[in-house]
C-alpha cells in the first residue's frame, strides 16, 4: 500500500457484486483511484474457482457454478447488463443438461430449484476469471489497486474519511467506502474476527444515522446457510458413458434423495485438459456438523465415494468412481443469507459516504448471483446521483 495515500473509494470484498460495482463505477468515474481489498487469494468470492497447486491443471468452480436470472424481462438495468456480458463474450447461455434425480432414480428434466429457474448462463472461462474479466471491461487505465489476503477487521470514519485496518495492521484511507460483505456489519463478525463490537457499529455509533441503524437491525435478523463442497479430481480415463461433451452437467436430488445421500447436487465440470471434475454440494446440516466435529477426513471421503456410486449405480450416463480419486473439501460457513432481506433504500448513506451491495439485499435474486449483480448496478446509480 502507498503510505499516506488516500483513495477516492475503497471496496471491501472481491466477489461478483464488488467486481460489477467496481467495473461500472469506473466506467463513469474515469479518473478515480480505487482500492479493492479482499480477504481471499483472488477475485470471485462465493463464485470462485479452486485452482489447485497440488493437482495441476484443474480449475473447479467450487461455489456457484453458473448464474440464473429470473427477473431480467422486468428489470431493464439487469437485462442491459446481462446483454453487455453476452456481447463481450464473458458469459453464454448455459444449455448444459440439468437433471433431477428422484427416488426411483428416474431422470426428469424439469425446473425445480432456486438455482435452476429462469435463464441460465455460464462463464466462458472459470467463475473466478469471470470476476476478473468483469473488472477488466473498465480497468484499462489501471485505476484499481488490488489488495489480496487482507482481512479488514476495523472500520473508522474519522475527519471525513474512512480508515480501514487489516488484520496485519495495514491501513487503507478513502473518501468513500463500499462494503460488499455482511461480515463487518453482522454479529457473526464478533466470533470470526474475535472482537467485541460489530465494526460498522463501532464506526457509526447508534443514533448517528437512521439508515445505518436500520440496516444493522435488518442484518440482526439475517442468518446464513452453511455448505460443504467436495471437489473430486477423477482419474485420467474417467468419462461419461454416453460421450456427453458440454462444459457442465448438473444433477439435482429431490429432498428425499438429498436426505438419504446428503448430496444437494452433483456438478460435472469438463476441464480444458479434457479431464472430468466433479463437485458435490451438500447443505445437510447433520452431515456438515458431523464433518466439522470429526477428526477423520478420510472417513468422509469414503462416504462421498460410497454415496456417489450408490446414487449413480444404474445411471445410463455416469460411470462409477474407483475410490482412489483425490478429493478436496471446501467449507462455506455462510454460503447464502436467509431470513430478513435488507431493503434496497438502505444501500447508501450520504452522511457517511458508505454504500453496500451483495446478495443480502431484497428481491428475487436474494441469496443468488442475480441479487449480487443487481444490487451492485443499483448502487452505482445511487453513487452517480450523489455526485
Ligand atoms: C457452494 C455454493 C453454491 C452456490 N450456488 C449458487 C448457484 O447455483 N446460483 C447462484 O445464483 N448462487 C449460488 N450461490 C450463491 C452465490 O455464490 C452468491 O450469491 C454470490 O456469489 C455472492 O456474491 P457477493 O459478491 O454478493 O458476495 P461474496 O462472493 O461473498 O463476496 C464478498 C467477498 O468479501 C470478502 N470479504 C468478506 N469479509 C471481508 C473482510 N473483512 N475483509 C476483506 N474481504 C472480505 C470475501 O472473502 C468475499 O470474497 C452459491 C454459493 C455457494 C457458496
Amino acid at each position: 500500500m502507498k503510505s499516506n495515500f488516500t483513495y477516492d473509494l475503497s471496496i471491501i470484498g472481491g466477489g461478483l457484486s464488488a467486481c460489477v460495482f467496481a467495473s461500472k463505477y469506473l466506467q463513469s468515474n474515469l479518473k478515480k483511484k480505487v482500492a479493492l481489498i479482499e480477504a481471499g487469494r483472488g477475485l470471485g468470492g462465493r463464485s470462485s474457482t479452486r485452482i489447485s497447486k497440488k493437482f495441476k491443471g484443474w480449475e473447479l468452480n467450487h461455489g456457484s457454478p453458473n448464474l440464473n436470472i429470473y427477473n431480467s424481462k422486468n428489470n431493464l438495468v439487469l437485462k442491459n447488463y446481462i446483454d453487455e456480458l453476452l456481447e463481450n463474450k464473458l458469459i453464454k447461455t448455459d444449455d448444459s443438461d440439468l437433471v433431477l434425480l428422484d427416488e426411483e432414480l428416474n431422470l426428469e428434466s424439469i425446473k425445480f430449484s432456486e438455482f435452476s429457474q429462469g435463464h441460465k448462463y455460464h462463464s466462458l472461462f472459470s467463475m473466478s476469471q469471470l470476476a476478473q474479466n468483469i473488472i477488466g471491461l473498465n480497468n484499462s487505465r489501471g485505476n484499481i489497486d488490488f489488495y489480496f489476503e487482507r482481512l479488514i477487521v476495523d472500520l473508522k470514519f474519522y475527519k471525513d474519511q474512512w480508515i480501514l485496518t487489516s488484520k496485519t495492521g495495514e491501513e487503507f484511507k478513502s473518501k468513500y467506502l463500499v462494503c460488499s460483505t455482511t461480515l463487518l456489519s453482522h454479529k457473526r463478525s464478533l466470533k470470526i474476527l474475535n472482537i467485541n463490537q460489530i465494526p460498522l457499529r463501532k464506526a457509526i455509533p447508534q443514533n448517528k444515522d437512521k439508515k445505518i441503524d436500520s440496516l444493522l437491525n435488518y442484518l440482526e435478523k439475517q442468518s446464513f446457510t452453511p455448505r460443504l463442497t467436495f471437489l473430486i479430481y477423477t482419474n485420467q480415463d474417467y468419462n461419461y458413458k454416453d460421450y456427453y461433451s458440454k462444459k457442465q452437467r448438473y444433477f439435482y436430488l429431490t429432498e428425499n434423495l438429498e436426505n438419504k445421500y446428503k448430496f444437494e447436487r452433483v456438478i460435472f465440470q469438463l476441464q480444458d485438459n479434457k479431464k472430468l471434475g466433479i463437485v458435490v454440494h451438500t447443505k445437510n446440516i447433520d452431515f456438515i456438523d458431523s464433518y466439522i466435529k470429526s477428526e477423520d477426513e478420510d472417513f468422509f471421503k469414503l462416504k462421498i465415494f460410497k454415496n456417489f456410486n450408490e446414487l449413480f449405480e444404474s445411471n445410463p450416463s455416469i460411470n462409477q468412481l474407483t475410490g482412489n480419486e483425490n478429493i478436496s473439501i471446501m467449507k462455506w460457513r455462510a454460503s447464502q443469507p436467509s431470513g430478513k432481506q435488507v431493503p434496497l433504500y438502505l444501500q447508501f448513506s450520504r452522511k457517511y459516504r458508505i454504500g453496500f451491495c451483495g446478495d443480502w439485499f431484497e428481491g428475487e435474486g436474494f441469496g443468488r448471483i442475480e441479487g449480487s449483480i443487481l444490487s451492485a448496478l443499483i448502487l452505482v446509480n445511487k453513487f452517480m446521483n450523489y455526485n
